[in-house]
This record gives C-alpha cells, structure tokens and sequence, in this order.
C-alpha cells in the first residue's frame, strides 16, 4: 500500500519501508528450536524498548527470548535526537555509557519556526544524536551478551495466554512463556491480538530519511534541532555527522499536501541553507510510521504487557519517544522485581506506574500539538515564546519533566 506517497508493505503490525534492511554479519546468533520450547519471557521487537526489557531481565536471570521482524542494522522512521532527559533512567538501568557509545553528536538547542515567526531556546539536559540503525543493533548485540536469545527476522504471533507461536525462515515454532512483552511498536499486532487497540486510529503519519550535504554543513549550526512548522505538516532537521543531514517529520493524513518532499520544499522556501542542501541531494528513500497517535486501551495483564510505542505514542516533536520507550522497560522490570516475576499483582503495578509518568505526559505533548496543526497556530505560539522566553522554557521543562 502507499501512505505520504512513500511505498510501505504490512509485516504483521509492523510498518516497513520496501527497501532492503542492511546484511547482518552475525547471524549465528539464532536457537534452532524444537517443539515444547519454553522461555520465562518472550520479548517482541528489537527497538529500544524490547531491548532494554530484554537485557534488564536476563541480567535478572530470568530466560528470556527475543523476537524481531526485521535484520539487526535495519532503519526505523525516527528524528535519531535522544532526549536529555533520557540519561538518568539508563543510568539507572545501567545502559547510559552503551546508549552513548552510538552517539554520533550533541543537541543543546531547539529553533522552532514558522513563517515569518521563530524563537529558540536551550534543551532543559544536553541531548544526543544517535542513529538508529546503530543504537538498536547495540542494543540487541548487548541483548545477546547477557544470555537473550534472539531470533532475527522472525516473527511472533499470540496464540493462548503463555503461548506464542515464532516464525523464523519457512518454520514455525510454539514457545510457551509465562510472560509475553510487547515491544512491537506503533499498532502493536500482540495489543490488537489480545483486543486492547483503540476503537479509532490517528490519522498522522511519521516519516524520515537522510541526505549527504558536506558543503552546506560546513555552514550548520552545531548542536541545534531545527523545527519547521508548515502547510500540511512540520519537521525536524539535524546534521547526524560531518557529511549527512537527517530529517524527520509529520504529515496529517487529511492534509492537502500529502509528499514528505513537500514538506522539505515548503520548508526550504523559507530556509536558504536547507535549500542549499537540497541542492547537494535530498533523501533517496523516505521510512514511514504511523497511524499515531496509538493509546490501546489496557496495557498489561498476568500473561502480556506492552512497553514502548506499543504501549502508547502521542507525537515525534518533543523527541521523546525513545525515553519513555526506555521508562516503560524500567518500569515493566522494576514491577518483575518487586514481584518476584509476573503476575497479575505485577501488571497492575507496571499499568500503575506508567499511567503515572507516561501516559501524563504523553497527553500534555498531544495537547501541544494542537499549536502545530495549522502555521497560523504555530506562528503565534513563536510570536508569544519570542516575547515570554522565560516562560516558553518553563513549559518546555514541565512538559518534558
Ligand atoms: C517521525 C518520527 C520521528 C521521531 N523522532 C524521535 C526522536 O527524535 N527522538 C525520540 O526519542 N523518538 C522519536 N520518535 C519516536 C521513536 O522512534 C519511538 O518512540 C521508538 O522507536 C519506540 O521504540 P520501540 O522499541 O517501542 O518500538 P520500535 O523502535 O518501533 O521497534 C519495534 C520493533 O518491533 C518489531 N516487530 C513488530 N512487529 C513484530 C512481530 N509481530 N514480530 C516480531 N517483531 C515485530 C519491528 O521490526 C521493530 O524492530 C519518532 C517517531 C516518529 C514517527
């Protein structure tokens, strides 16, 4: 099917780009398994935060699984920026040097603009830029260094309350486990197996890609996350090195402009060192996402619990997703310690837990998105943020607080 003008396919839930993923050099890593195989847990989906559950309860000796769709290296539609406030719950979980060592540079600033309109402000915590073709395949390789077995690609499927059934190559296995986390993102085929989707979908889409464009990077403002509010949609734009410009962004499915490109050129019209760029390149492939935002309706019970964006996603401009996608696996393994393993007594804690520092939080970014629906809106939040700095930092830190 097409979404934005961009080919995508449906792999179960997951939306995928119709582009080859990159090779894996290291794909001895899968467990042929025979019928009757059983694991503590089963983890679906290698993003962050099917990692991180995964690397979290191994080390707490649990036996754990993971499956993912996808080849270890591939691309996911993000704006590759880690919130600042992302570092103290991977200290905590003991993740923040590995998450760092995928960085490839630093955010310290935001510039929001919108026509005529724009301010700029500094992040509340120094922010990183991290690729996520790398920082996910760190994640998994430290996954498998704890003892996670990981089957790649492969997918997994509900079946019955501790049985799931895995599909790697042309075979197809049974797994029983006593606790089943979804991590499988955005639509969440395990949430919709189990009921728990929302009656209606959002009606946005994500996209992202990146270009080379040296000449004009020589020119870039370093650390600073570029934000375009225009006809149809906004974006982010960052220098990922030396060498590449990334961008992503979002398009509201009953906009008029319905092209990621129109959003890059709409962007640049206004922008001389973007359309400078544009001239060096522009994104050979563009990955999607969506529908967002995604809130299901119940996130975890005695057999299954979400994390991550499967657990609910609000919107992209905040860059906050990877960080609750690592809140979320704290929180899911937290409950798993303090109970002992899973139980229904431990899923009421997790959904306690994440309802208290998500999904709050996740609202007050949707309800802040509605300034960025229409130019109009977004311009006069510029105009306003330009004449009370003071108070647009303030709500930038609660917001993201
Ligand atoms: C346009 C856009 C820009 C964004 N920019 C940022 C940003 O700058 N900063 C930020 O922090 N966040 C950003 N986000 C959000 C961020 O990308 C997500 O919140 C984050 O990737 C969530 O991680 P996850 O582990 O929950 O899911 P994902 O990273 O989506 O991983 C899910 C995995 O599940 C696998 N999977 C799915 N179904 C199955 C199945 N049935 N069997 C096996 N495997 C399966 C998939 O292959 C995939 O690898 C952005 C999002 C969008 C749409």
């Amino acid at each position: 099917m097409y979404c934005l003008g961009i080919r995508v396919s449906y792999s179960a839930n997951v939306v995928v780009q119709d582009t080859p993923d990159v090779a894996r050099p290291d794909s001895q890593s899968f467990f042929p398994m025979g019928t009757g195989q059983s694991v503590d847990v089963l983890v679906v989906g290698g993003g962050p935060a099917g990692s991180a559950c995964a690397i979290a309860l191994a080390r707490q000796g649990a036996r754990v699984m993971l499956v993912d769709a996808r080849t270890r290296g591939r691309d996911k539609c993000c704006g590759h920026c880690l919130s600042g406030a992302a570092w103290n719950i991977l200290s905590q979980m003991g993740l923040r040097e590995l998450v760092e060592s995928a960085a490839t540079g630093a955010t310290r600033a935001v510039a929001w603009r919108s026509g005529a309109r724009g301010f700029e402000m500094n992040l509340p915590a120094l922010g990183a830029i991290i690729p996520r073709t790398v920082l996910d395949k760190t994640l998994l390789n430290e996954a498998e260094r704890v003892g996670v077995r990981v089957a790649q690609p492969a997918t997994a499927q509900w079946v019955s309350p501790g049985n799931v059934v895995v599909r790697k190559d042309a075979e197809e296995y049974v797994v029983g486990t006593k606790l089943v986390i979804a991590a499988d993102g955005l639509g969440s085929g395990m949430a919709r197996a189990r009921g728990w989707n929302p009656a209606s979908p959002g009606r946005k889409y994500g996209f992202a890609g990146s270009w080379r464009a040296p000449r004009a990077l020589a020119h870039w403002p370093s650390e600073r996350i570029e934000m375009r509010v225009v006809r149809g949609g906004y974006l982010g734009v960052v220098a990922e090195s030396h060498e590449h410009i990334h961008v992503a962004g979002l398009i509201d499915r009953n906009s008029p402009v319905s092209r990621p490109d129109d959003l890059l050129d709409a962007a640049a019209r206004e922008w001389p060192l973007l359309a400078a760029a544009l001239q060096e390149g522009r994104p050979s492939r563009w990955n999607a996402a969506g529908p967002l935002p995604w809130k299901p309706t119940r996130i975890a019970d005695a057999h299954t619990a979400l994390v991550g964006d499967a657990a609910g996603y609000a919107e992209p401009f905040s860059g906050e997703g990877m960080r609750w996608a690592f809140e979320s696996a704290y929180g899911l393994t937290s409950a798993w310690r303090e109970h002992g393993g899973w139980s229904a007594a431990a899923a009421g804690t997790y959904a306690h837990w994440h309802g208290k520092h998500i999904a709050r939080r996740q609202q007050k970014t949707l309800r802040t998105a509605w300034f960025l629906g229409e130019p109009a809106r977004a311009t006069l939040m510029c105009q306003a943020a330009q004449t009370f700095p003071r108070v647009a930092s303030w709500l930038a830190c609660r917001m993201t607080k």
